[in-house]
């Protein structure tokens, strides 16, 4: 048997049986399997749209040699390893959490929120009547705070390609789509991550790991630089490690580690709000027609100098999805977004942050817990504007001239809009950089300040980053770790689970 990799450019609307036809032209013979590698849709040129295709061609016809298999995740098995506590459930603890289980270790894995079936008539019910719920909300609970998103699987991070097959792996098993492994820009959609989650949760549980949902973390209890038991809503649990995976939206806990004496540093992060078009505003800009058979839905990804202090970009564009209200506290307002793994509804959203060092925007020395208690009173602030979870909005014409006009607002947001000078509400830096950012998308993208602007968007990532020793540990703690998004070290669905998965392969030592 023989291989040889072709690359296809095909229609939009092309199915299998076309990739065959495709091979076959290209070949000159019918006898082959194939498999895909690569998948990207080229949107470059309106006139010419299309899938790029790179295909895995087995024939008996071909002379060339197989390719190395990709590289897989080894987990080396010793029985009793010990007793491990994983704080929380999304992709950072949970994977680290599985991988440990699969070496030999005794896992249990606290999460402060529901289960996932119970989290989502939870929120359910808080998009309803406003009123909302510490234990299942868009941030706490089974899955993290992916588990309603967009689950776009895409991640920046260099020399993960063995973590990262590992947990595409993983979600394919239980139930993702194969296109996963492929796709240029796979997601997953909240749908289906709904599924996965707890296919996972079962899967880990019958490789004998313990969960624990409503189990919050409350207290660490040390001795001599060891944490050998942790304090929970349910009891004390004793441990021989421990890791921390609490994602960035527990300030509580973040404040209760930062008491504990666990070192953490300022790094960089953004901050702004959420811009949303009707989905055919965004198609049309990029492909020339409202709709494209075979292409869910157009998306962009945009960057701007900004006022030419502070860069804006924008981030976890939803297509076809909806802004969500993605708090963590009954006294904070803030905006995510997600959509389905169909993207079929009629808004685009997407994060338009601008990146910021705190101490450069107070103009003054901030330490970890301040730049918390900062960002948590704007937070606070916006609640306090909308009386409650509407999101302060106005048009993006209007925040671009810094002008009320009263324009009517369109949104996917669930709990409503409340007009609002949303410029006035942002520290001024953001909003100057933002204004431009935004001035200069409108150039980009044809009808962008028709749209409307949202919320506050202040979860990108971690103000604040632990410091870790040359193990991966908290300095000064030998078998505590906080990992994922929470840590300051990634951001993102894949990322926080690759820092997951690194740090619980750092402790086997084998
Ligand atoms: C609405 C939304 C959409 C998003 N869309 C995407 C996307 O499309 N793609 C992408 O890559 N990323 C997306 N993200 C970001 C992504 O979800 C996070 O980067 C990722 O989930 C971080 O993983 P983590 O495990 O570090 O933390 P988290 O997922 O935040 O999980 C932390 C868990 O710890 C629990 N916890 C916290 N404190 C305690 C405690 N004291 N005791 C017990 N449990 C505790 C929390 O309840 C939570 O379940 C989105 C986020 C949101 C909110």
């Amino acid at each position: 048997m023989g291989y040889k990799e072709l690359v296809l450019n095909l229609p939009p609307a092309c199915r299998e049986d076309d990739i065959r036809q495709a091979i076959s032209d290209k070949l000159g013979f019918h006898e082959f399997s194939f498999h895909i590698l690569k998948k990207s849709f080229d949107a470059r040129k309106k006139q010419d749209l299309h899938w790029r295709i790179q295909v895995g061609v087995d024939s008996s016809r071909l002379r060339g040699p197989s390719p190395a298999l990709a590289p897989v995740l080894s987990i080396p098995y010793k029985k009793g390893r010990g007793r491990v506590v994983v704080v929380g459930c999304g992709p950072a603890g949970f994977f680290s959490a599985l991988v440990l289980q699969k070496a030999g270790y005794e896992v249990t894995l606290i999460e402060r929120g529901t289960a996932v079936r119970d989290r989502a008539s939870r929120i359910a019910r808080f998009e309803q009547t406003g009123v909302f719920d510490p234990l299942g909300n868009y941030a706490f609970g089974e899955g993290g705070a992916g588990t309603f998103s967009d689950g776009k699987l895409t991640s920046r991070t260099k020399h993960i390609t063995k973590e990262k097959n590992f947990v595409l792996s993983c979600y394919m098993e239980a139930g993702a789509p194969e296109e996963i492994g492929y796709l240029a820009h796979p997601h997953l959609g909240s749908d289906h991550l709904k599924t996965i989650v707890s296919t996972l949760t079962g899967q880990f549980r019958a490789l004998g790991g313990v969960v624990l949902f409503e189990t919050l973390l409350d207290d660490l209890v040390v001795r001599d630089g060891r944490v050998c038991a942790v304090s929970t809503s349910r009891g004390v649990l004793d441990a021989d490690q421990v890791i921390v995976a609490p994602g960035h939206s527990a300030y509580d806990t973040y404040r209760m580690l930062i008491r504990r004496g666990v070192p953490f540093r300022l790094k960089n992060f953004a901050l702004g709000s959420r811009v949303e078009h009707p989905q055919e505003l965004i198609n049309t800009a990029q492909w020339g027609r409202a709709r494209l058979p075979g292409v869910k839905a157009a998306e962009y990804r945009l960057t701007s100098p900004g006022d030419g202090t502070l860069p804006v970009y924008t981030f976890c564009m939803c297509p076809g999805g909806m802004v969500v209200p993605a708090t963590a506290t009954a006294h904070t307002n803030i905006v995510n977004g997600m959509s389905l793994y169909a993207r079929g509804g009629g808004y685009a959203n997407a994060g338009c942050v601008v990146g910021v060092n705190i101490q450069n925007l107070l103009q003054r020395e901030v330490t970890p817990l301040e730049a918390l208690d900062w960002l948590e009173s704007l937070e606070q602030s916006f609640h306090e504007q909308a009386g409650g979870f509407r999101a302060p909005a106005c048009g993006i014409r209007e925040f671009i001239e810094g002008r009320s006009k009263n324009t009517a607002l369109t949104s996917s947001y669930p709990l409503g809009l409340k007009p609002a000078d949303l410029w006035t509400l942002l520290p001024t830096p953001v909003s100057r950089a933002l204004r431009a950012g935004l001035n200069d998308f409108s150039r980009t993208i044809r009808g962008f300040e028709d749209g409307v602007i949202l919320g506050l968007e202040s979860k990108t990532s971690s103000p604040i980053q632990m410091v870790r020793d040359e193990t991966g540990h908290c300095a000064g703690f030998e078998n505590l770790a906080v990992v994922g998004e929470g840590s300051g070290y990634a951001g993102g669905i894949v990322s926080s689970a690759v820092d997951g998965i690194k740090y619980a392969l750092s402790i086997l030592g084998d």
